[in-house]
């Protein structure tokens, strides 16, 4: 009996978290579901979680009742750039042509902190409304926008992965650091942020066309100095792009060696996009642990094509899956579920919605290792819970008349679900989508 409880609110609700990947929609022991469930939260922390009878009785506090919502863990986006909210819905051929024409022109207004600041508020503003509490996301070049892009997640109590980009060459010159002052930039950045409130700091060379060895290598000593520190990248995004840095490492058997020359595969090493890749390729992926970040509205978007989960699977290396906003096209990570599922379709793939559901939040916690913090409704995870409404729009209500088991429910809400089905995002402990209203 709990009934010291000060601070105590009780979340009621149909409540699903998972325990561990789920091999299809008949897996129930997969996760736990409670069809009448209570989270009980104390300061940012959830410290009771089960049926709801059992939690009233364990915890005094303010009841606060969703049902017949579901609350889930918050959703968790592990590959986007929140310099490139204005280059969603940008006209143009294929990625380079989109990175030449718009991203290396907008990312140049971050030299700007106030720019920066009033980008970064409305990130975090965007993906609260879309249910999103977590994300890995790439900043600009510049350190003005790692400084808005961390201050503003703060202010928010939000865990948010983020890093200011490295790029040395290959873009206009107003986006380029040079080995040493993407080194000193990116160490300073770190020793400030990484670990201070729920930031963490990922070391962030764009891509090895943006990069040169020197530049690489500054990143290898900076893995080496910051081991508990994050390094993303992008890989095999498109079939140009993988021919243009060949031709620009020449000496290297394929991609993903270069990225293995410079030491930066590991467990907290995320590879964004990861399409095109070789079995030797996958298979040092799955050796180091690395992640293969999927970003399936971008891919279709730019082109650039179809992640195959199975084989990814099979091979054994770690799967997330992300917006890429601005090459992706939605910041829904529902939506970006529902095109991930018509990807695989294409594939031949089978992937359920339990799955999905696992990937949007467990899953993606364990590719980044915070599964120990978030991604679950377990007690002693933060509190950062979702609350969706799967009958949110008339033609969801009129569909959801006709569902019958909770996997179907699930489908629903990803094929046409976004924003509007998120009822309340809760980031430690706080409601803070209604206040946005
Ligand atoms: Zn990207």
């Amino acid at each position: 009996m709990n009934k010291d409880s000060q601070n105590i609110k009780i979340l009621r609700g149909r409540t699903l978290s998972f325990l561990r990947q789920p091999e299809g929609v008949d897996d129930i022991s997969a996760y736990s579901y409670f069809e009448d469930g209570g989270v009980a939260i104390k300061g940012a922390k959830i410290v009771g979680f089960g049926e709801f009878a059992d939690i009233s009785q364990r915890f005094n506090g303010k009841i606060i009742d969703y049902r017949p919502h579901l609350l889930l863990p918050g959703l968790i986006d592990p590959h986007l750039h929140f310099v490139q909210m204005q280059v969603v819905a940008s006209y143009a051929a294929n990625l380079l042509e989109w990175l030449n024409n718009y991203t290396f022109v907008e990312e140049q207004r971050f030299a700007d902190p106030d720019h920066a600041t009033l980008i970064a508020s409305a990130f975090f503003d965007t993906l609260i409304r879309y249910g999103t509490t977590s994300a890995a996301a790439y900043c600009s070049v510049h350190q003005a926008s790692a400084e808005a892009f961390f201050g503003e997640a703060e202010k928010r109590n939000m865990l948010m992965i983020g890093g200011k980009c490295m790029m040395d060459r290959n873009c206009p010159e107003a986006l380029q650091d040079n080995a040493q002052t993407g080194y000193d930039y990116t160490k300073a950045l770190a020793e400030k942020w990484h670990g201070r409130g729920r930031a963490k700091y990922a070391i962030t060379p764009r891509f090895a066309i943006t990069s040169s060895p020197e530049q690489l290598q500054s990143v290898t000593a900076l893995m080496s100095e910051f081991p508990d520190c994050y390094m993303q990248t992008h890989l095999s995004e498109n079939m140009e792009e993988i021919a243009f840095t060949k031709e620009l490492y020449p000496e290297h058997q394929d991609y993903l060696a270069i990225y293995e020359h410079y030491e930066m595969l590991g467990t907290k090493s995320l590879f964004g996009h990861a399409i095109h890749l070789s079995d030797r390729e996958l298979d040092a992926m799955a050796q180091s642990g690395s992640v293969a970040v999927s970003c399936p509205t971008s891919n279709l978007f730019l082109g650039s094509g179809l992640f195959d989960h199975d084989r990814v699977q099979r091979a054994g290396a770690k799967i997330a899956v992300a917006t890429d906003i601005g090459g992706g096209t939605s910041f829904s990570m529902l939506k970006t579920m529902d095109e991930f599922y018509k990807i695989q379709q294409l594939n031949g793939n089978r992937f359920d919605p339990l799955l999905a559901f696992y990937r949007m939040t467990l899953g993606n916690a364990k590719a980044l290792s915070l599964e120990k913090n978030i991604g679950t409704l377990g007690v002693g995870s933060d509190a950062d819970i979702v609350v969706l409404d799967a009958g949110a729009t008339p033609e969801m209500a009129l569909k959801m008349q006709r569902v019958k088991t909770l996997a179907e429910e699930l489908f629903l809400l990803q094929t046409l679900g976004d924003d509007r089905a998120v009822v309340e995002t809760y980031v430690a402990g706080k409601a803070l989508k209604s206040g946005l209203r």
